[in-house]
C-alpha cells in the first residue's frame, strides 16, 4: 500500500506541506503529476513556455527523487480518467495535494475527493501556496474583505513565526517509495514543443534593498520576476515571506499579500472569474472592435507606453506592473474592449499567468472589480509615460520606432477617447 502526493503548483521537494503530511502518512510516498489533458487542449501556442517550464522542473524533481532511490510518476490524460487508472494500478491508502483555489481546480478536487471515497480512499488538501488560505483573514462578522487595505491591516496582524515554519521534509525521505526509475514523457508526446525562453532565476533576496523606490520605473526592472515560481510551487511562500521580513521589505510584503488577497476573493467570489464584482458593469456596452483589439495585442496603438508594454508581453512572456495597469487601462476605457478580451490574452501571455490576480488587476483597471479603481479615473498614457518612463528608455528597449518617425499614429485620441468612456460607464451605471 502507498500514499500519493499529487503535486500541481507545488512543484518542489523542500517546505512542502502535502509531501510532509504524505511522508508522516505511515506508507511509502509515491509522488505524482498529471498533465491534465483538459488544461493543456485549451492552449492555442503548442510552444507554451509555461508547459515547457513544468516539464523542465518535473524533470528535475525525477532526478533529485532517483537520487533518493524512488521516481516520480508521470501522467497525460483526463484528470478523472488517469485516477481510476492509477487506483488500479497502485494499492492507494490516501491522497496528498495542496489546494488550489481556482473555480475550475475546487470542482476537479470535489470530485475527485469523492470518487476517492467511494473507492474507501482518504483525500487530504493542505494550505502551501499562501500564508493565509479562505476565511483565515476575514471580518469581525466571518465575512470576507473586498476591500485591500483593512485585509492587509488583519494579515498582517496574524502573520506570526507559527505560519512561516517550514515544512521539514528532508527529514523523512527515507518514507519515499523505493522504486525504479519510470518512464518520463517527452514534451512532444503531450503535443507541445520547446518554447526557446529563458526563465526568471528564483533568486529575488537582492531585488528587495530600494524596491520601494524603483518598483514603478519599468525601464529598471527593478522587480523581483518571481511571479511565475510562486505559480508553479517552484519557490515556496512561506520563504518568501521569512525574507522579506528579515529584509523589512514592507512595501513588497504587501504585494505578496495582495496576492493572497486575489485569491482570497476569487475563492470567495468563483464568478469573478468571467463575471464583474460589481454586477452594473455587466451592462457596460463594449465596443468590441477586432481590429483594435488586433492592434493593441500587437502594441500598435500610436502610444508609445502601451506599445513597449505589449510588445514586451508579446518578446518575453513578462510585463511590468505599472505598465500591466495602463495596457489593461487603456483596452477597458480608450478602446471600450471588454476586460474579459485582455484578461485572456494575458492569460495566453503571461509567463506568471494566474487566475486570481489577473482576473483581480484586469477588474481593477476596469473598475468592476472589488477594490477598482473608480471608474472616472482614466489613466492617461502620455501622463503615465511622462512619470514613470520620462526618458523613454523602456519605450525605446521593446519598441525603438519611437526614436523615428516611423511610429504609428494614435488609435484614437485621448480626450475624445475619455468622455466615450466616461458617457459609456456613465450610461450602464446609471450614474448621472
Ligand atoms: P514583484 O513586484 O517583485 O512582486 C512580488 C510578487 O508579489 C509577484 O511575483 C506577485 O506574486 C505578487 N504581486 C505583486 N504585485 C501584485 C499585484 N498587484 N497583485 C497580485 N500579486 C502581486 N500577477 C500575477 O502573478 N499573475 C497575473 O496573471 C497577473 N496579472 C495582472 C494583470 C493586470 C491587468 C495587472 C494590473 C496586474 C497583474 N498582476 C499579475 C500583478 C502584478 O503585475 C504582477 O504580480 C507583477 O508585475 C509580477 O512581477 P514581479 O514578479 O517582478 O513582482
Amino acid at each position: 500500500a502507498i500514499s500519493i502526493c499529487w503535486l500541481r503548483r507545488d512543484l518542489r521537494l523542500d517546505d512542502q506541506t502535502a509531501l510532509y503530511h504524505a511522508l508522516k502518512s505511515g506508507y511509502p510516498v509515491l509522488c505524482l503529476f498529471i498533465f491534465d489533458q483538459q488544461i493543456l487542449e485549451q492552449l492555442p501556442n503548442k510552444a507554451d513556455s509555461r508547459i515547457d517550464f513544468i516539464h523542465q522542473t518535473l524533470a528535475k524533481l525525477k532526478a533529485k527523487l532517483e537520487q533518493k532511490g524512488s521516481s516520480l510518476l508521470v501522467k497525460y490524460g483526463k484528470v478523472e480518467q488517469v485516477w481510476p487508472e492509477i487506483i488500479k494500478t497502485h494499492a492507494v491508502k490516501a491522497v496528498y495535494t495542496n489546494t488550489d483555489y481556482e473555480p475550475y481546480a475546487t470542482q476537479r478536487d470535489n470530485g475527485l475527493a469523492e470518487y476517492l471515497r467511494s473507492e474507501n480512499i482518504n483525500f487530504f488538501g493542505y494550505k502551501d501556496q499562501v500564508v493565509f488560505e479562505k476565511s483565515e483573514v476575514v471580518k469581525a462578522d466571518g465575512k470576507p474583505y473586498t476591500v485591500f487595505t483593512p485585509y492587509y491591516k488583519q494579515w498582517l496582524q496574524k502573520l506570526n513565526p507559527f505560519y512561516l515554519k517550514p515544512y521539514p521534509t528532508q527529514k523523512y525521505f527515507d518514507k519515499l517509495a523505493k522504486i525504479p526509475p519510470l518512464p518520463f514523457p517527452t514534451l512532444s508526446a503531450i503535443g507541445f514543443e520547446a518554447s526557446g525562453q529563458a526563465f526568471p532565476s528564483i533568486h529575488f533576496e537582492n531585488k528587495l534593498a530600494g524596491y520601494d523606490q524603483k518598483r514603478d520605473f519599468p525601464a529598471l526592472d527593478a522587480t523581483t520576476h518571481i511571479g511565475l515560481h510562486l505559480r508553479f510551487g517552484t519557490l515556496s511562500i512561506r520563504a518568501v515571506t521569512q525574507e522579506a521580513l528579515a529584509q523589512k521589505a514592507h512595501k513588497w510584503l504587501s504585494e505578496l499579500a495582495w496576492r493572497e488577497f486575489y485569491m482570497m476573493i476569487l475563492w470567495h467570489f468563483p464568478h469573478t472569474a468571467s463575471h464583474s464584482f460589481k454586477p452594473a458593469y455587466d451592462h457596460i456596452k463594449w465596443r468590441n472592435n477586432e481590429t483594435e483589439f488586433e492592434a493593441w495585442c500587437a502594441g500598435k496603438t500610436g502610444y508609445p507606453l502601451v506599445d513597449a508594454g505589449m510588445r514586451q508581453l508579446n518578446e518575453t512572456g513578462f510585463m511590468h506592473n505599472r505598465v500591466r495597469m495602463v495596457v489593461a487601462s487603456f483596452l477597458c476605457k480608450h478602446l471600450l474592449i471588454d476586460w474579459r478580451w485582455g484578461e485572456a490574452y494575458f492569460a495566453e501571455k503571461l509567463l506568471d499567468y494566474d487566475q486570481a490576480s489577473n482576473v483581480g488587476g484586469w477588474q481593477w483597471a476596469c473598475g468592476s472589480g472589488n477594490d477598482a479603481a473608480p471608474y472616472f479615473r482614466v489613466f492617461n498614457p502620455e501622463l503615465q509615460l511622462q512619470k514613470f518612463d520620462p526618458k523613454m528608455d523602456y519605450v525605446y528597449r521593446w519598441a525603438p520606432e519611437y526614436q523615428s518617425a516611423l511610429a504609428p499614429a494614435p488609435l484614437v485620441a485621448h480626450e475624445f477617447a475619455r468622455d466615450r468612456a466616461l458617457k459609456t460607464y456613465k450610461l450602464a451605471l446609471n450614474e448621472k
